[in-house]
């Protein structure tokens, strides 16, 4: 590749002399190298750094690993045990902060339709976790959407990202064992104690839970925390016996 470079600049340097001919050579040299040399691909989150075949960049691989030295946050949520309430709690790990190059790619996933991101999201996911959290998981359940919801999208993107972890971490994946019953409206539209209530009973389970199961549970982004806490309920009220949650990113407002 390299002889074949310096051997055309010299033939280029030989004609340029001619000046009415040093447009066309030019073109031609131009064309030439995108041969040699085809327009390198851009980083898969921020779009703008060029970089190998669905790679990242290394300001984002940078900015990612300054994120990621923070540590879980744990987030409580109540449960009744025997007519008492008990409180109890659930780790979650966000791989990336909701802003930026990080809140694009998702958004590109999500409304863009740009499904092949899942995998480089979901290996992201899973490589953090495994680096961050010496846990052990029996499952792998994904925040699902009504059915009427994912109909129109054409898939769930929290069920993309969990089917690369579960590959990657090697945890089964159960899909339909978190159902949501019902459409909830945008939960940053809301006051703070309308979100709950607007939660309440969205989800329910397809079926009980047996053995007490450990669940990591995923989802595509942690904003008010609202959702996660639902679903969290509803998986350990069911019989997990406990939750983590994991998910691509998550809003730095309260973080
Ligand atoms: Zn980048």
């Amino acid at each position: 590749m390299l002889l074949y470079q310096v051997n055309c600049i010299t033939f280029i340097e030989n004609v340029e002399n001619e000046r009415g001919n040093m447009f066309f050579l030019q073109q031609i040299w131009e064309n030439f190298l995108d041969i040699l040399y085809p327009s390198p691909e851009v980083c898969l989150l921020c779009r703008q750094n060029p970089v190998a075949k669905n790679q990242i960049c290394r300001k984002c691989a940078r900015e990612l690993e300054i994120w990621q030295t923070g540590s879980a946050s744990r987030n409580t949520v109540y449960v009744g045990k025997r007519g008492k309430f008990l409180s109890n709690f659930y780790l979650l790990y966000a791989a990336a902060p909701y802003k930026g190059a990080f809140k694009q790619a998702i958004q590109n996933l999500k409304y863009g339709k740009k499904t092949y991101l899942a995998s480089v999201l979901g290996e992201i996911m899973a490589l953090y976790l495994q680096t961050k959290a010496k846990l052990v998981f029996d499952l792998i359940i994904p925040v699902p959407l009504t059915s009427r919801k994912e109909a129109q999208r054409g898939f769930n993107q929290a069920q993309l990202l969990a089917e690369v972890i579960s590959l990657k971490l090697n945890i089964p994946l159960e899909k339909g064992l978190l159902v949501k019953q019902r459409e909830t409206k945008t939960q940053v539209s809301l006051k703070k104690d309308k979100r709950l209530q607007n939660l309440k009973g969205a989800f329910t389970l397809s079926h009980k839970i047996s053995e007490r199961p450990r669940i990591l549970l995923i989802d595509d982004i942690f904003t008010t925390g609202a959702t996660a806490k639902e679903a969290v309920l509803t998986l350990l009220k069911g019989g997990a016996d406990e939750v983590t949650v994991l998910v691509w990113a998550k809003s730095i407002a309260k973080y």
